[in-house]
């Protein structure tokens, strides 16, 4: 059997960049950079001004000075030429700072006159100017390769004029379930049927890792209809399968990869939940299509997707961190355990006067999908650790961050 840790280099190691295409800005959300984006000016593109007042010479703008105004620089409408000396010119935030003047008095520290300002609080060179590319100069990095595009990134693009960015394709996924026993929700349940919730699951978090997921239904458990729906899946940039995976007589899963041509890579992995996983690459022309057959227990198949195929879909978008975030946590409840697989234990976290606090989410089953959707995090245990006690330091992988929302600043 084959350790956590090997089985996903094995992954990894099949997960070129997939190549890049040109979006919109306004649709660049989320996606990945292709590669690093330079400004191609400096922002901002003139000295402006910071703040609604008059634009002087800082050495003209004595106290209680009185300049007779040159006109008006508003945002969109520069002053017409240079600040005549011994003037002032009305501006407003973020309009150009006329050739000439060197500060800006803010209109609090001014009073007004018949076409003249006077000076209440002599300003300092410089006063109220944003210099023109003290916030981006022309040639900065402004995104990464392989860095996922936040809103802030978005308008920054947008702040220097950039239309279109290159970021890499989503991967597409194929999801296909297999068992005799499936029937799609909204269906009737016959004897010894269930409802198949797998592909559901999975669709969620390739999405959420960034991908493009079909759903391809269920498979049979009978070679002949299995294989036929794994050749469709194959025209994708990764096949997903859940079931049949296992050593059971109906569990055909491997046997299809045989009849497909499919190299297994690996069939067994030393994780809980988990490990039947079986993972090969299809070679149909130039492509290599990773196939990752993954457990059919709803919790192993999730948890397996979450430790193989996201990891392999961040890849191939280029993106540098493969894995879920993980927090330092004290185990608050013992967990019984047993050494000898790796395991990823469902728990919620607690903050606590020291940092997090986590909890077993109540039975490990790995058919048991409430303990999941209760879940904060996965806990992680090497194949050597046994129980968790109480007080134990211990690590958690992040599931969805958004447990965390809605603390209110105490202001
Ligand atoms: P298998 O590996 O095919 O024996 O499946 C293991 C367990 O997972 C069985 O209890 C199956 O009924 C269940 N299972 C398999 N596929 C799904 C699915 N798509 N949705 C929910 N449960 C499933
Ligand atoms: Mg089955």
């Amino acid at each position: 059997m084959l350790d956590l840790s090997a089985a996903v280099s094995m992954v990894l190691a099949e997960a070129p960049v997939l190549a890049g295409e040109s979006v919109h800005v306004s649709r660049a959300f989320r996606r990945v950079a292709a590669s690093d984006v330079h400004a191609p000016m400096d922002v901002p593109p003139w000295d402006n001004s910071a703040m609604d007042g008059f634009a002087v010479r800082a050495k003209e703008a004595c106290f209680q000075a009185v300049l007779p105004l040159a006109g008006e620089s508003a945002a969109g409408h520069p002053l017409d030429g240079p600040l005549p000396e011994g003037h002032a010119a009305a501006i407003m935030t973020g309009a150009p700072v006329p050739d000439g003047a060197d500060a800006v008095v803010m209109i609090e520290n001014t009073r007004p006159g018949a076409g003249t300002v006077a000076i209440e609080v002599a300003p300092e060179p410089g006063a109220n100017i944003r210099r023109r590319g003290s916030d981006i100069r022309t040639g900065d990095v402004l995104v990464r390769a392989g860095q996922r595009i936040t809103p802030a990134i978005a308008g920054l693009l947008a702040s220097v004029g950039l239309a279109d960015v290159r970021v890499v394709r989503r991967p597409r996924l194929a999801v296909l379930a297999t068992g005799d026993e499936l029937v799609e929700p909204g269906g009737t349940l016959g004897p010894g049927q269930i409802f198949s919730s797998n592909p559901v699951a999975l669709a969620g978090l390739v999405e959420d890792a960034g991908g493009e997921c079909t759903v391809l239904g269920r498979a049979p458990d009978d070679l002949a209809g299995l294989v036929a729906r794994m050749e469709e899946g194959l025209e994708h940039d990764a096949l997903v399968t859940t079931g049949g995976v296992s050593v059971g007589a109906h569990d055909l899963v491997k046997d299809a990869f045989a009849e497909l041509g499919i190299a297994m890579s690996f069939w067994k992995v030393r994780m809980k939940p988990g490990k039947p996983l079986a993972f090969g690459i299809a070679e149909r022309g130039a492509r290599r299509v990773p196939v990752f057959g993954l457990p059919g227990n709803p919790v192993s198949c999730m948890v397996n997707f979450l430790e193989f195929v996201r990891p392999w879909m961040l890849a191939s978008m280029g993106v540098p961190e493969r894995f879920l975030p993980v927090v330092d946590a004290i185990a608050l409840d013992d967990i019984p355990e047993r050494p000898g697989r790796a395991k990823l234990l469902r728990v919620t976290l607690e903050k606590g006067p020291s940092g997090w606090g986590c909890r077993s989410t109540g039975s490990q089953s790995s058919g048991v999908l409430t303990s999941m959707a209760r879940a904060h995090g996965l806990l992680y245990r090497s194949p050597e650790d046994g129980a968790v006690s109480a007080g134990d330091a211990v690590r958690v992988q992040l599931l969805d961050p958004t447990f965390l929302d809605g603390t209110e600043l105490d202001l």
